[in-house]
């Protein structure tokens, strides 16, 4: 079984694509299907081998639960890929590639056993660039040794990650300007979320934060920026340091999950829970520059135990406005739409609302395995109703905000 998934990117990125190949033609590969094939192994295990025009940088990587194989390229061109055939193994259940960043392109493999890479190779034939082999030989582990060898590489100058500007910090918010919002559309590009048909989250909750984008500007008392406009992959923490960059008062994330149970429905605003919040201070810790941990807070002279500490203190602070955003969502939407579910906010150990400094939610809008669920986020009306309950929400969020950051000030 394969998805395209990314056709709509490759669309999106074509000028980009074009003025590259305009600078070097040489720039770009192709995958020559005929001459490239996923196999089992005579001994057991797997064989990848796919034919490159040419010899491009690459780097292969397992990742665990669930387990892939993961081979990332620089300017792989996959308009003219086709992978009928590429599969002939049980091993392999499911091909997934595109574009991962602009000029980087990604293949995930899911895999039904653990594996482990024995050998990767990349062969170049007669003509010095010209086609050239990656070969990719992999041997049947167990899930013990699987789990030991997994996770992405560190960053050896391969530079996936945006470096935002540092912000200086404007503090806490007054009421005295408008309010800056966050609105961060979950998953993209080679990660659509949850599908259910034809329907995938990614899209569903990016055209929802362009409409919220929309309303909230056209109030002309917010400015709202989006961590992805489009469809393209942003890592967790990349999400964080965007909302940062443009010195967010909030940060809103959109999903529309399915669950495999098929019994939830309804909108469920999440905040994060203490607990996962620590670990998530050690994550984040690991993940960022120490002096994009806090805006305003120059962490990187800092030793680990200072920065653990100013981080636990804004984290405390924040936990409480973010709780009390999550109410009055609750309240919002269930005023404009009529209906919230039973218990609309919960606390998880969500990655993308662990920024220590901004009050974070997480707003699942429905659930893309309920029918009505999904028929309401393919609604316009509907969107527009919960839209009206998020702008009522933080407007009634920011004054009640700023009365208490005035009343901490005392
Ligand atoms: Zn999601």
């Amino acid at each position: 079984m394969f998805r395209v998934l990314l056709a709509y990117v490759l669309l999106f990125t074509l000028p980009s694509v074009q003025l590259a190949a305009a600078q070097d033609l040489q720039a770009i590969a192709r995958i020559n299907i005929d001459k490239s094939r996923i196999s089992d192994r005579l001994l057991g295990g797997v064989s990848v081998k796919l034919s490159l025009s040419q010899a491009v940088p690459f780097r292969v990587f397992t990742l665990d639960e669930p387990k892939r194989l993961v081979v990332d390229f620089k300017e792989v061109d996959w308009t003219l890929f086709s992978d009928e055939d590429l599969l002939n193994t049980d091993a392999v259940t499911d091909i997934r590639y595109g574009i991962f960043r602009p000029g980087w392109s990604r293949m995930v493999l899911d895999l039904a056993n653990p594996l482990a890479v024995e050998v990767i190779e990349m062969k170049t034939g007669a003509n010095p660039g010209g086609p050239v082999t990656l070969s990719i030989l992999m041997r049947n582990v167990t899930s013990a040794e699987f789990a030991r060898n997994a996770g992405a590489p560190e960053d050896d100058g391969w530079a996936f990650e945006v470096k935002a500007p540092a912000v200086a910090s404007r503090g806490r918010q007054l009421g005295d300007r408008p309010l800056v919002v966050a609105i961060d559309a979950g998953h993209g590009g080679i990660d659509p979320g949850a599908t259910h048909q034809e329907h995938e989250e990614k899209q569903l909750v990016l055209l929802f934060a362009r409409e919220f984008k929309e309303a909230l500007i056209l109030t002309g008392r917010y400015s709202a920026a989006m961590t992805r406009d489009q469809d393209e992959f942003v890592s967790l923490p990349d999400r964080i340091t965007r909302a940062r960059a443009i010195g967010a008062d909030v940060f809103i994330s959109l999903h529309a999950d399915a669950l495999a149970q098929g019994t939830a429905s309804g909108t469920t605003v999440y905040t994060v829970s203490e607990k996962a919040s620590d670990a998530a201070a050690e994550t984040l810790a690991t993940q960022h520059d120490r002096s994009d941990l806090l805006a305003g807070v120059d962490l990187s002279r800092q030793d680990d135990q200072v920065a653990t500490v100013l981080m636990d203190m804004a984290r405390l602070e924040t936990a409480a406005r973010s709780d009390l955003l999550a109410e009055m969502i609750v309240a919002g939407v269930a005023e404009s739409i009529g209906h919230l579910r039973k218990r609309p906010h919960l606390s998880a150990g969500f990655t993308v609302l662990k920024a220590p400094d901004i009050p974070s939610v997480l707003v699942e809008l429905g659930f893309m395995s309920n029918k009505r669920d999904l028929n309401n986020l393919l609604n316009k009306k509907w969107r527009a109703q919960v839209i009206e309950g998020l702008v009522s929400a933080l407007d009634l969020w920011a004054v009640e905000d700023a009365a208490q950051a005035l009343l901490l000030r005392k």
